[in-house]
């Protein structure tokens, strides 16, 4: 049994699928491990570290040679895992949503592609949780980022030369994300107030020491599974009314508002921000789905014309690559010893366990999870394997609700063996292949850096290495889910 490793491709990746130390747990499992040189750099585990694990380092293509698995961040492309073994899992955050010719290509390359991001939030799996897991690092990161564009101290300080006042700090959003921002900035010293739509936050919110905010007019937004619905109009507009009157008397927000399957709400108008002091800041950890502000720019981060800074990245865990990388590879090692028979020491998937089929995209050359469809193309389209060869294409969140169109003609990504296993798969988890409801999140919320992010002018905090060395933190949020 095989497991590679491969350099992250997607542009300001820094993030890393093993570490040395869940290389030496997969040694345990009865893996052999092979890493591509480099794939820890950026996150500070030098090759030399994986070799004394126990793994082997070498070039992309003696790593993937004969792999049984592949491990990785980012969904890579299906032209880089030729040499693979037939239906080698492939294990990582896939951001299918908007990508399905991508998935179709992982299928057509005979692979097994596994998305992460779609692990049910149930008890058993929350070891394997990598949406709690980064979106905590991205809570952490955004008051820091906001701190080092921030002009003035968080605390409260008394000194010789007087009194500084507390930073007040707006979280708006109080998921796992918003949650650990919170607790961040409480750690601070500010004056911390947060809004959710779910009522279940407020109690979460307070247990950490911070203020409450909602409308009565918005009695509880709780929507499926935990998560948030849309609001209506009527309530949008009592929440607008909520927040503008609050926001103009801060100096730090920090936004982490996201709906499953639809564009991030818009929280923070143009007016708002103007109504805030000069030197106030807002971190939009929404960003990477449009944005909960609506001057936010995916990517970048800006000063408006009444000198507020709004910053918007979008790899944000990606920016505690190390701490990001060891709780990501932690992920992965925890679901993998439910693939593995550890007696045997080989690999044993259960193709009908609640896990495997909520996030087994393809398998046997065709797309089988369903709700990810894959539409016939018209005869001019691009063929399939013009597609493959093409890098995987991140950062594209903000098309989640909007699916392109596909590159390739169904029947070509889809056998009919395969798509009669598509349908079994797709009844087995109570779905229908052409319009199954989303059964999870359906958007990789932590794990997609755009382009633009690696040539954006950075605020004061982004000045330092995009990966720095982990800070031992508690997980306030953890206990709150
Ligand atoms: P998320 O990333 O989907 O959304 C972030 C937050 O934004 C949520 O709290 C949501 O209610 C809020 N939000 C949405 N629209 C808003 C609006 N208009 N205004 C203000 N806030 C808005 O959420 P998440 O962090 O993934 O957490 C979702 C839920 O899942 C929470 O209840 C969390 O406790 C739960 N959870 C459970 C597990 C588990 O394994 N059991 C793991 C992680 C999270």
């Amino acid at each position: 049994m095989k497991i590679a490793v491969l350099r992250e491709r997607a542009d300001g990746e820094t993030r890393v699928a093993a570490t040395p130390e869940t290389v030496t747990k997969l040694i345990g499992l009865g893996a052999e491990v092979a890493i591509e040189a480099g794939a820890g750099e950026l996150a500070r585990f030098p090759d030399a570290d994986y070799q004394k694990a126990g793994a082997s380092v070498g070039s992309a293509a003696a790593a993937i040679k004969g792999a049984d698995i592949v491990l990785t961040v980012r969904r890579p492309a299906a032209a880089g895992l030729a040499g693979a073994a037939t239906g080698a899992l492939v294990i990582g955050a896939m951001d299918p949503y908007g990508n399905e010719g991508e998935i179709a290509a992982l299928a057509k390359a005979g692979v097994t592609a596994v998305a992460m991001e779609f692990m049910p939030r149930i008890t058993r799996a929350q070891v394997m949780d990598i949406l709690s897991s980064q979106a905590n690092l991205a809570g952490y990161q955004a008051v820091i980022d906001a701190a080092g564009a921030f002009d003035r101290a968080m605390p409260m300080m008394m000194t010789a030369a007087g009194t500084v006042r507390p930073a007040k700090v707006f979280v708006m959003g109080a998921g796992v994300a918003g949650l650990q921002a919170i607790a961040t900035a409480k750690r601070l010293g500010a004056v911390v107030t947060a809004t959710d739509v779910r009522a279940a936050a407020g109690e979460q919110v307070e247990s950490l020491g911070a203020k409450f905010i909602m409308t009565d007019a918005l009695k509880d937004a709780s929507g499926s599974g935990g998560y948030a619905r849309e609001l209506t109009k009527d309530e949008q507009a009592a929440q607008a009314e909520l927040v503008a009157g609050h926001i103009a008397k801060q100096d730090i927000v920090i936004t982490t508002a996201l709906i499953p399957g639809r564009p991030a709400p818009k929280l923070v108008s143009k007016a708002m921000v103007e109504s805030m002091a000069p030197g106030s800041v807002l971190v939009d950890l929404a960003a990477e789905r449009g944005g909960n502000i609506e001057l936010t720019q995916p990517g970048k981060t800006i000063t408006t014309a009444n000198g507020a800074t709004i910053i918007g990245f979008t790899n944000v865990a990606g920016r505690l690559a190390t701490s990001a990388s060891q709780l990501y590879s932690r992920n992965l090692v925890s679901f993998l010893e439910t693939l593995i028979d550890k007696k045997e020491k080989v690999l044993a998937v259960n193709w009908d366990d609640e896990l495997v089929k909520a996030t087994v995209l393809t398998r046997d050359g065709a797309i089988v999870h369903p709700n990810i469809k894959f539409e016939a193309a018209p005869a001019v389209a691009k063929p399939a394997a013009a597609k493959a060869a093409e890098p995987a294409k991140t950062g594209a969140t903000s098309k989640a609700a909007a699916p392109k169109k596909a590159a390739a003609p169904k029947a070509e990504a889809a056998p009919a063996a395969a798509a009669a296993k598509t349908a079994a798969v797709a009844k087995a988890v109570g779905g229908k292949v052409k319009k199954a409801a989303p059964i999870v999140a359906p958007v990789a919320k932590t794990a997609v850096p755009k382009k633009a992010e690696a040539k954006t002018a950075a605020p004061k905090a982004a000045a330092k290495p995009a990966a720095k060395p982990a800070a031992a933190k508690p997980s306030t949020a953890k206990g709150k889910k």
